[in-house]
Parts: C-alpha cells; sequence; structure tokens
C-alpha cells in the first residue's frame, strides 16, 4: 500500500479499509487501584487483543526505564505492541486515550508520573502532523525505550527511509533493564 494511499485513508471512517501495521508505546509508572504497572500494560495488551478492528497481536518484552523528566518518581515499565488495524489512525488514537481513561490515568505533572501512557509510535508509513496527531511520534527517534523494544519486534523496520538499526538509540541500554516477569 503506498503513502498516499494511506495517508488518504487516516481521516476517513474505517468502514472498507483495509490493515494497516501499527506500533504503539506503553508505559507506566503509577501504581493505582487497579493494578501495577505492569498489570496497566498487560490490561492495555488484551483490550487490543480483545479489538476486533486489531489482529496479529505481538508484544516485545518489558522493560524498566529511569524516567525523563522529575527523577523524584518510581522507573517506568515500557513495551511496545505491533498489529494489523482496521481502524484509521484518528480512530486508534482515541482507542488509545480510552485505554489510558479506563486505567484512570491522572497526570500529576509534565513528564511525571501516571498509570498509563499509550502512544502511536508508527501507523504504517504515513505521516501525519496535526496538533492532536504527530505519526511518526514525535519523540520516537531519540528514546531508547521505545526503539529497543521496537527493534525487538521489527529489526527490519525502516522509519522515515532509514533503517531502525540506524538509530543510534536502537541499541542503547542507558537506564534500560529487561524486566523478567513470573
Ligand atoms: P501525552 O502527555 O504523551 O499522553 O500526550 C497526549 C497528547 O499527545 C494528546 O493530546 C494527543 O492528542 C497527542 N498526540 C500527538 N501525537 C500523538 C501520538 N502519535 N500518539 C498519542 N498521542 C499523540
Amino acid at each position: 500500500m503506498n503513502r498516499h494511499f494511506e495517508a488518504s485513508n487516516a481521516n476517513k471512517s474505517s468502514i472498507g479499509m483495509s490493515w494497516v501495521t501499527c506500533y504503539v508505546g506503553l508505559g507506566s509508572n503509577l501504581e493505582n487501584e487497579l493494578g501495577s504497572p505492569v498489570e496497566h500494560l498487560q490490561q492495555a495488551i488484551v483490550a487490543m487483543q480483545e479489538n476486533k478492528q486489531i489482529r496479529a497481536v505481538r508484544v516485545s518484552s518489558f522493560y524498566a526505564s529511569a524516567p525523563m523528566g522529575p527523577q523524584d518518581q518510581p522507573d517506568f515499565v515500557n513495551a511496545v505492541v505491533g498489529f494489523e488495524t482496521t481502524l484509521t489512525a484518528f480512530e486508534l488514537l482515541a482507542f488509545c486515550q480510552l485505554l489510558e481513561q479506563q486505567a484512570k490515568r491522572a497526570r500529576l505533572r509534565r513528564w511525571g508520573e501516571r498509570s498509563l501512557d499509550v502512544d502511536i509510535l508508527l501507523y504504517g508509513e504515513i505521516e501525519i502532523s496535526e496538533p492532536q496527531l504527530t505519526i511518526p511520534h514525535a519523540g520516537l527517534h531519540e528514546r531508547n525505550f521505545v526503539l529497543l523494544p521496537l527493534r525487538e519486534l521489527a529489526p527490519e523496520l525502516i522509519i522515515l527511509n532509514k533503517p531502525i538499526t540506524d538509530y543510534p538509540s536502537s541499541d542503547d541500554w542507558t537506564g534500560l533493564k529487561l524486566l523478567k516477569l513470573n
């Protein structure tokens, strides 16, 4: 599917859409009554698996990462999920925001702790630059906690005409640890 075709589909209704390969980034560092950070990620993954407009869900390892903003907060748990979807990019954004709300996300401060963050990293090969939706995700290129798990899922991926392996952060373990889940 070429980029123009996909871009022209980005806004319209998903009826009649073909399956588009997407990647989303998950992050959490706040426990609440609905679960721990690992459980928030797991609940979001189950919701993706149960969505009829999403198929072929693949999940990276879970990583612990040092916080990007204020340092007086717990480490984050991060993972990347890849799947195919018939949702348009904006419908997928609405679904991601619903998952955040379901985790009772409270935003305490900028770059601060949160029960769930769901970002669309890539939607096929399209590029979108609008206030409410930027794809590829704005921070994708320099964030190792996104690029490492993304590379694990898709080692041959091309991002903006460059192989993922050419992005130095895709091989930078600074502040990252692989999480062993029971
Ligand atoms: P955050 O604080 O990271 O959760 O950012 C939330 C805001 O980013 C929302 O208002 C979204 O509309 C916007 N946004 C822009 N691009 C994206 C993207 N690729 N994925 C998710 N949210 C996005």
